[in-house]
């Protein structure tokens, strides 16, 4: 199939270009390295150094008149996103509206979008946060530009018929994670532990996540092409994993000095998140596979292995 991947030299893309490819699809990645690197992008494929939000990025689309695209490229920085709420809705809500409509009039069928159970829900009063159930009312800017994503594509269904899968994504770990951004706190922890620093725990450590490898995030993105469906699905473990625990069994693989400091909390983040998976095993037929252990063990031998 010839596919169009956004943020294809992100962490997520870059792991979800190699396992297109290897499925031997004909994939074309559009990435603007703002956040990603070239050499995450695998051999294989075209890769564009584009703006999702640039008319040369559209014309691209049109060119390549893909038949899925998977759109991958975002802003994803929430704390940047609360202090520049413009630049915010510019990549994320511009920037798909730009290619998504490019691909309607190259007659693109299906789009596949990363969006993130972590920030629609907002501050759920039940959880875990079930699709149709749980409220959406995002609590910051970029929560707001993942579900507006949504909803374009919602209407891109309704009215021109493209098909669209929103993957709502729990807390994604994993091999190639950006150590240094404000999300990713396995890599962040994994990184500092392995160099003897000490970590910083915001606040009493209790907030939770659900915490779901990457591999299977891979494998649920895959699954979207076996499926007619449209709609939002969770993409996450359904087990809620608090930081001083996360901690501790980084730690546990890690060994070394660095001991966990306490910081002030962080404003504005949700105490508590984790995403019913309920939906994704029907739809797709997929289940978050890698045993926590592992996951964190991979990822800890990923950053080992460059330190
Ligand atoms: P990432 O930052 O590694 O990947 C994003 C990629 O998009 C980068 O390669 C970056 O260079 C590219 N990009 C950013 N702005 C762009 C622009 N204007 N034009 C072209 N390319 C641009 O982050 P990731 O963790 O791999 O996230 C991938 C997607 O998954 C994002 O849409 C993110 O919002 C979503 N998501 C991630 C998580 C998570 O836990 N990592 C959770 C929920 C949703």
């Amino acid at each position: 199939m010839k596919i169009l991947l956004t943020g294809g030299a992100g962490f997520i893309g870059a792991h979800l270009a190699e396992a297109y490819v290897e499925a031997g699809h004909e994939v074309t990645v559009v990435d603007d390295l703002s956040s990603g690197h070239r050499e995450n992008v695998p051999g294989g494929v075209r890769f564009e150094e584009l703006d999702i939000r640039s008319p040369e990025a559209a014309a691209l689309v049109e060119e390549v008149a893909p038949e899925l695209i998977n759109h991958h490229a975002a802003q994803m920085n929430v704390r940047l996103s609360v202090e520049d709420p413009l630049f915010d809705a510019d990549v994320n809500v511009r920037g798909l509206v730009n290619i998504v409509e490019a691909g309607r009039r190259a007659g693109t069928r299906r789009v596949v979008f990363s969006s993130s159970g972590g920030t629609v829900y907002g501050e759920p009063e039940q959880l875990p946060c079930v699709e149709d159930l749980t409220p959406t009312r995002p609590v910051c800017p970029y929560g707001v530009s993942k579900l507006s994503g949504e909803q374009y594509l919602h209407y891109y269904h309704h009215v021109h018929g493209m098909g669209y899968v929103a993957l709502r994504y729990a807390n994604v770990y994993g091999p190639r994670q950006d150590p240094h951004g404000e999300a990713g706190v396995v890599a962040i922890f994994s990184e500092k532990l392995l160099v003897g620093a000490d970590c910083v725990i915001f606040g009493d450590g209790l907030q939770t996540r659900d915490y779901v490898f990457v591999g299977d995030v891979v494998r649920a993105n895959l699954a979207c092409l076996e499926t007619g469906y449209s709609g939002p699905i969770n993409v996450g473990t359904g087990r809620e994993t608090d930081v001083n625990e996360l901690y501790a069994r980084i730690k546990e693989k890690v060994g070394g000095s660095g001991e966990a400091v306490h910081g002030p909390a962080k404003e504005g983040e949700v105490r508590r998140n984790v995403v019913d998976a309920a939906r994704a095993e029907e739809v797709l037929g997929w289940r978050a596979a890698t045993d926590f252990s592992d996951g964190l063990g991979a990822t800890v031998d990923f950053f080992r292995s460059r330190s």
